[in-house]
């Protein structure tokens, strides 16, 4: 009898420990009305940010672009790109050609910047930026060319033509001196004059938003709206001028960078987050900003992951109770490690040895958790960027007075292309909030450093035009 109480007591507590995951799971687990809630608030920070008397206060801040129309084949040249801002810092060459045979060929190298220059001085910055175009140049045998540059620059920039840009804010893992408040094209052209060993021609600063709906926009004219889902979030779309309430004159249509990482930044979501997404926000370089994207965005989602991890393992829930030092590091769960962990070809035990690998000594029920945990994290990220689409697609559906709307999305980013699951929570999300809207998505190759290009070509010709 004593036996049988016994086992009765550890069902008992088994039982009561699988609820208390679930009740702390259920928080992430939002309903259609919830989503719907996300949508509709979207919007109204949306036109916040595009009407003139809010524009100021507006979290979701609709920056001016000057991009007004999409590629049309006829762009031309040979052009720098500079990539800055997501999983790696790249400079590249891209040729373009026009005419019955248009092509687009490219060179690029990748260059690492250390953690210190990320967060040091903004002159450490550029001069290592400089650093790496000198190399790229020797490499390209290409140093006396005088080339254009279109400086593709994943931040939220203040805009007032293509070629300047002051920065907002630092997001993501950057946080230089002296360069918010500063126009970044000017901060380029110094360190480029500092170095005295070359000349380049800065024709455009573009968010990385912005070059992948241009890349996607040059094989689908259809193509009027691009999203990054990956180390950061954002998406833009071509808005009708006469809307972007900032921007003088009301003709034709202009890309606005959204800057919807900055979301809920005044309190909106705050009826959604969770205690973890507080942790996650006091633990950043910039708490309080950028509540949206460390929701939905690959730097963050491992983030949170850590945060309940740990207070399950407090709990007793995981590990035996054991917070180990591994658990304590930030960033350990990289997009890369949690699309490892929720992919279904895995067993279990691939799953444990994931976690070795990270230092996490698992138990087989430990592993479960833990990947329950992931999915439910990536599941409402992918949800909650989805109802931010939605929004989008349905306001461009509104703008133009109709019914039902086909339009194409251009997607970039490392948790969208790398997690075996995202893509296709956050598709069938927009389906269902927007349910008037026939929304295509594309994948951008190497959306950053064509779409930069392209916008220097046409910023090039019309320099040209107007000169004449
Ligand atoms: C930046 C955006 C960028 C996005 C994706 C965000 O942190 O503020 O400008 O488009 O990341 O890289
Ligand atoms: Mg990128």
């Amino acid at each position: 009898a004593k036996g049988a109480a016994m086992v009765t007591a550890v069902a008992y507590r088994l039982t009561e420990q699988a609820r208390q995951i679930q009740q702390t799971m259920a928080e992430f687990r939002l309903s259609k009305a919830q989503l719907l809630e996300v949508k509709k608030r979207m919007k109204v920070e949306i036109e916040r940010g595009l009407k003139k008397d809010t524009h100021k206060e507006a979290t979701v801040k609709m920056l001016p672009t000057f991009v007004r129309r999409t590629p049309d084949g006829t762009e031309n040249g040979d052009f720098l790109a500079l990539d800055l801002g997501g999983t790696n810092f790249r400079v590249l060459l891209v040729k373009i050609r026009s005419g019955k045979k248009r092509s687009v060929e490219m060179h690029n190298k990748i260059y690492a910047i250390p953690i210190e220059v990320m967060q040091g001085t903004g002159e450490e910055l550029f001069d290592h930026i400089v650093y790496c175009i000198s190399d790229f140049l020797d490499y390209m045998g290409m140093k006396s060319a005088r080339l254009p540059l279109g400086f593709t620059f994943s931040f939220p920039c203040h805009q007032t033509s293509l070629d300047a840009g002051i920065l907002v804010t630092w997001t993501k893992g950057f946080k230089a001196t002296d360069c918010e408040g500063e126009d970044v094209v000017e901060l380029l052209r110094e360190a480029i004059k500092r170095k005295e060993e070359f000349e380049l021609d800065v024709v455009a600063i573009v968010n990385d938003t912005v070059g992948t709906m241009m890349t996607c926009a040059y094989e689908e004219p259809n193509c009027e709206v691009g999203l990054i889902a990956g180390t950061g979030s954002n998406a833009c779309y071509m808005e009708e001028t006469k809307n972007i309430e900032i921007v003088e004159g009301n003709e034709g249509r202009m890309c606005v960078n959204m800057e919807w990482g900055a979301f809920g930044d005044n309190g909106c979501l705050d009826d959604i987050r969770t205690k973890y997404d507080q942790a996650v926000d006091e633990n950043s370089l910039n708490e309080g900003k950028q509540r949206y994207e460390k929701m939905c965005s690959g730097m963050y989602l491992g983030e949170i992951v850590r945060q309940i991890l740990i207070d399950l393992t407090k709990r007793g829930f995981l590990f035996r109770g054991q917070i180990s030092e591994t658990l304590k590091t930030r960033g350990i769960f990289e997009t890369k490690f949690l699309s490892q962990i929720e992919s279904d070809r895995l067993a279990l035990l691939q799953v444990r040895a994931i976690l070795q690998q990270l230092g996490l000594d698992s138990t087989c029920d430990d592993s479960i958790i833990v990947k329950e945990v992931c999915g439910t994290v990536s599941r409402r990220a992918a949800q909650i960027c989805g109802a931010g689409m939605a929004a989008v697609v349905d306001k461009i559906r509104e703008n133009r007075g109709l019914d039902h709307l086909d339009i194409t999305v251009g997607v970039d980013g490392t948790l969208y292309k790398l997690h075996p699951h995202f893509s296709r929570i956050f598709q069938q999300t927009v389906k269902e909030l927007a349910p008037k809207c026939n929304v295509i998505f594309l994948l951008s190759e190497d959306g950053s450093g064509k779409g930069a290009a392209l916008i220097t070509a046409v910023g090039c010709r019309q320099r040209e035009l107007d000169a004449n």
